[in-house]
């Protein structure tokens, strides 16, 4: 109890019942409003009538960095938002529960960029659930945001990212499409006229184009019952330094061949004598099929780069046409973006770019660093970091062929990191808030390979190596001798056992086990699997998926390899008689990362016969053979 953070948990929640009276227009319905933080709690936290359950994952021990603040502002708000939405009027049937989640997760983004400190948060709702949303979308496992939900056993696989992140993108849109203040007002007429009431999707659709006057019958038809995400591309030309022609391209994929309707803006840009590129125009438009022509461009100074999603109404991939991709590389021009979304938005194009052939992956890894020192804006700091480990454990895994490179990149990124970290906080012109230190430890860790900068995590354990105005609590103690773990470095075994000694709570054997699972010697890992798969005397649940969450790390691929047979024979069993929240870690964390073709054929077979194995671990698992059959086409290509 003395880790929870008091003054700030009582601060969101009056600014959250405050704005939410106000935007309901309906007082809090019940007489009283209790947060309850309970240990072992499965999920993150459930919306009890007037008695919020939250896990203590909410809870930091030590450092806290401002995204752990905005992450706990965002689940009070959610929850919040559920008295309203969820308990006030509740759905008729489990079908309508996504509606409840997209709506709690948009709300508590309106509420949250309003009522709390974090006012750039639409910049994380793009990345945070647009682009959640959008893998999910793009997943062999995706699914129409409406599905049938036959009994209450159903709806487990149905609580996805598609549920709380597309829906709450598509419902974003929806509210640029009909209007803001409309569709505030709709939500509000709804809620009133069904207070204490069971409702159907039907009745919220009704009450938003009641209030707007739009039908919203196809716009649902396409956004609600079929699965799948567009890409948006600018397609422009110019003569005599002016627009001639200008059209938004649209296209699907094969599998999910539907074009839709939806209200972007079209953001035009281009970059003055000091480097800056800013929008000058910002175009509202409306999407509809393959070609949109915007005709109001045309006379407009042709611009150096245009961006079909400017402030993120939109659910799209956006691919950069060829002249803003232009612009991008050659001139270097990413720091010049002035607004942190659109920079955030034009990096996502960029990591998509060396699949479309539009760039190639050495390019993007060089970019990546070198721009490294120059970015401020904690969001981005963290998107490109976590882009660079991914992009990092990845050509581990391709192998042989990638060391040299693997090793180019490795070095530059570590050095080019600790670099900044070793500065410290810093206060004035070249800032390093103690946040951003946090973050940028957090990602030296997922980067860190060489014998130096191995030693200089350990160094921050034993104190041999300090950093000035850097605090390392146990959380990151512990994280610290996760990947040294995971690298096998000089007597990890004792640091674990040491650190076991030093930290007896809940949490740390939690993270004892993941640090022990992550050793890359085969008869440990040996050890955990058959705990995983004792039916008779399991540990504890939280224990087992700490454990499964880190036992393959990137780089011990032939580790997991040897155990997939072992892994795989269980299965129906294990479909019997676990239950879902283990299913999915098992499905999820076990067969991730496979990336040879002989891993491949075992999971691959392992689904083959989706009734013997259940939904949950056929769901999870097929995600990771989609994955494999990428990372090996890759590899062998
Ligand atoms: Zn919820």
């Amino acid at each position: 109890a003395q880790y929870v953070a008091v003054e700030e948990w009582m601060q969101y929640t009056k600014s959250g019942i405050e704005h939410y009276n106000n935007y309901f227009e309906i007082p809090y319905p019940f007489k009283k409003y209790d947060q309850v933080i309970v240990p072992d709690f499965l999920i993150g936290a459930m919306e009890n009538v007037a008695a919020v359950t939250f896990s203590e994952s909410y809870v930091d021990r030590g450092s806290s960095n401002r995204f752990s603040s905005q992450r706990r502002a965002g689940t009070i708000l959610h929850e919040m938002a559920h008295m309203w939405f969820g308990d006030l009027v509740t759905m008729n049937w489990w079908n309508g529960l996504w509606l409840n989640e997209s709506f709690a997760t948009l709300m508590s983004s309106i509420a949250v960029s309003e009522a709390t400190e974090f006012d750039d948060l639409w910049h994380d709702f793009y990345l945070s659930e647009n682009l959640t949303a959008i893998s999910a979308d793009k997943a062999v496992s995706t699914h129409p945001i409406e599905v049938p939900v036959v009994s209450s056993n159903d709806f487990f696989n149905v609580f996805d990212s598609i549920t709380y992140d597309k829906g709450a993108s598509v419902l974003n849109q929806l509210s640029h499409y009909i209007g803001r203040e409309d569709f505030r007002l709709g939500v509000s007429s709804y809620l009133k006229q069904h207070s204490w009431g069971n409702t159907e999707l039907s009745d919220f659709m009704d009450s938003l184009s009641t209030q707007s006057g739009i039908d919203l019958n196809s716009w649902a038809q396409d956004w609600m019952y079929q699965a799948g995400v567009n890409q948006l591309e600018a397609k422009f030309g110019c003569e005599a330094g002016l627009i001639t022609t200008f059209s938004i391209l649209q296209t699907s994929s094969e599998s999910h061949p539907t074009l839709r309707n939806q209200r972007v803006q079209l953001g035009l840009f281009s970059r003055d004598d000091n480097g800056v590129i800013a929008a000058f125009a910002a175009l509202p438009i409306e999407v509809t099929g393959a070609e949109t022509v915007v005709e109001d461009a045309q006379g407009l100074a042709c611009p150096q780069l245009a961006l079909p999603n400017y402030e993120g109404w939109g659910y799209a991939e956006i691919k950069l046409d060829d002249v803003s991709m232009n612009t991008i590389i050659n001139d270097s021009a990413l720091l010049g973006i002035s607004d942190p979304l659109m920079r955030s938005m034009v990096w996502t194009a960029l990591f998509d770019a060396p699949g479309n052939g539009q760039m190639d992956n050495n390019q993007l890894l060089a970019l990546l660093v070198t721009n490294m020192p120059f970015e401020t804006n904690d969001r981005i700091i963290r998107q490109t970091l976590s882009e660079l480990v991914s992009n990092l454990n990845h050509l581990e895994k391709l192998g042989d062929r990638f060391t040299f490179q693997l090793t180019t990149y490795s070095n530059a990124a570590e050095e080019q990191l600790w670099d900044l970290i070793s500065r410290g906080v810093i206060a004035g012109a070249d800032a390093q808030s103690e946040s951003t230190l946090d973050l940028r430890l957090r990602y030296y860790r997922g980067i860190a390979r060489s014998d130096i900068a191995l030693n200089n995590l350990n160094g921050l354990l034993n104190d041999e190596v300090t950093v000035p105005g850097l605090t390392i609590g146990q959380g990151t103690r512990w994280d610290i001798i996760n990947r040294l773990a995971e690298r096998n470095y000089l007597n990890i075994r004792d640091l674990i056992s040491d650190e076991q000694a030093r930290d007896p709570s809940d949490a740390g054997r939690r993270a004892y086990f993941s640090a022990q699972s992550a050793l890359p010697n085969l008869e440990i890992k040996q050890t955990w699997v058959e705990r995983f798969l004792d039916t008779e005397n399991p540990l504890p649940l939280s224990n087992q998926r700490a454990a499964m969450g880190s036992i393959f790390p990137p780089g011990q691929e032939e580790l997991q390899l040897a155990l997939l047979p072992r892994l795989t024979t269980d299965l129906p069993i294990l479909a019997a008689e676990k239950d879902n929240y283990y299913l999915q870690s098992y499905g999820r964390d076990l067969f991730a990362g496979i990336c040879s073709r002989e891993g491949l054929e075992i999971i691959a077979q392992a689904i083959s016969e989706p009734d013997a194995i259940g939904p949950t671990l056929y769901r999870f698992m097929s995600e990771n053979v989609q994955s494999a059959e990428l990372c090996v086409a890759s590899k062998e290509n």
